[in-house]
């Protein structure tokens, strides 16, 4: 099979192997999937930590930023747009703001929400192009204006009228990968049969010095994967205020308007100041058919540890498929939580982070330094792709 073509997805672990050894209290019973006797709750009772902030792994080294403004006392929504703020901007994050890889016409179209649980507010913005930050936007959208939800071109030109710059998001980077995913897919993209090149399609975008051969292979990865990524970042502050936020640059090569889970509150963002936060990464469709975060937080208030909840919205998912692995194996997805004293946890529908060679894991800074933690699998094996 070509390294170009798609590859398919197969199942290194044994058939039936049950998932991570999880039980909790909602879940229904299924073959494979997160079981459930209704008797215990598998993940142990944890001690909780405030000041905490986590993340996906990207944000690992970011989260350093929105500790420093949780520990003078800062406001949680501060620290988790300031902490995303700093992956936004890095162009070598390409699933979020500048250099995330764009949608099949290779513009960059980015979403992102924030919740503030103090105040019970919410704002949120989708298929934004040319505006960098915009969990900043999203925020913007809370704090100035009578709405929680602005797409497309309107968030564009209220980003302008609000004092954001305008800019070019898509890097060399994200631009060459963009093309080698045309060349792959369409005939029209590649050199015609009368060019010299016309065989070696890749090398019209690809040049020979290692930092392109190393990029024309990460470019193969994604195009037959195609990826997703994200960051979710949630905090609560030592008095137990809580907010969050989530921003992506979506699926690559999504259609046009493509909204995923990131911009919709209750989905990809959720916060109630009197239990706790959640977010997600991953196929954001699937988050949304089971409105992921509020299912998570509802969890959380009957009483479920963060962890728990994290797997009760992932046995919905897997339920959605009749825990069919082939299925499920197609795609990937994983939530993260805190809960209002300071108790963080996370799932993974599979073990394996997009990288199938490491373990899912999270991002977690409790005041001392930020480290990664593993994400507990609800498939405790791992999905690859041939
Ligand atoms: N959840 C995001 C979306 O579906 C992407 C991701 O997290 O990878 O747009």
């Amino acid at each position: 099979m070509s390294m170009w073509s798609r590859r398919k997805f197969f199942l290194t672990s044994l058939a039936g192997s049950a998932a991570a050894g999880v039980t909790n209290l909602f879940a229904r019973a299924t073959p494979g999937a997160a079981a459930s006797n209704g008797a215990r709750a598998v993940t142990p009772a944890v001690q909780g930590k405030r000041p905490l902030i986590i993340s996906s792994a990207n944000g690992v080294n970011a989260l350093g930023r929105g500790m420093d403004i949780l520990k003078k006392g800062g406001d949680t929504l501060d620290a988790v747009v300031a902490a995303v703020t700093i992956v936004e901007d890095d162009p070598n994050d390409d699933s979020v703001g500048y250099g995330g890889l764009p949608n099949e016409q290779g513009e960059v179209e980015l979403d992102a929400s924030v919740m503030h649980g103090p105040t019970h507010r919410a704002g949120s913005v989708a298929s934004v192009r040319r505006i960098k930050n915009v969990s900043r936007l999203a925020k913007t959208v809370m704090e100035r204006t009578n709405h929680v939800m602005i797409v497309g071109d309107g968030a564009r030109r209220f980003a302008v009228d609000e004092g954001f710059e305008e800019m070019n998001l898509l890097t060399e980077h994200s631009r060459k990968i963009w093309l080698a995913w045309k060349a792959s897919t369409s005939f029209n993209w590649r050199p015609g049969i009368d060019s010299p090149e016309w065989k070696e399609k890749m090398s019209t975008i690809f040049s020979d010095t290692p930092a392109d051969q190393a990029l024309m292979a990460y470019a193969q990865r994604v195009i037959a994967d195609p990826p997703t990524g994200t960051i979710p970042c949630m905090a609560v502050n030592e008095k137990g205020d809580i907010s969050a936020t989530t921003t992506t640059s979506g699926l690559a090569w999504k259609i046009p308007g493509r909204v995923g889970d990131s911009p919709i509150i209750g989905a990809g963002c959720c916060v109630d100041n009197e239990v706790g936060a959640a977010g997600s990464t991953g196929k954001g469709e699937e988050n949304i058919k089971i409105s992921g975060g509020h299912t998570i937080i509802e969890m959380m208030r009957k009483g479920m540890s963060p962890t728990d909840a994290c797997l009760e919205a992932m046995a919905r998912i897997a339920r959605n498929y009749n825990n069919d692995k082939k299925k499920l194996a197609t795609f990937h997805i994983f939530f993260y939580a805190l809960n209002k004293d300071g108790v963080h946890g996370a799932a993974s529908l599979w073990q394996n982070a997009y990288d199938k060679g490491r373990r899912a894991t999270y991002a977690v800074h409790d005041g001392t330094e930020a480290h990664l933690v593993d994400c507990v699998p609800y498939f405790n094996e791992t999905a690859v792709s041939d």
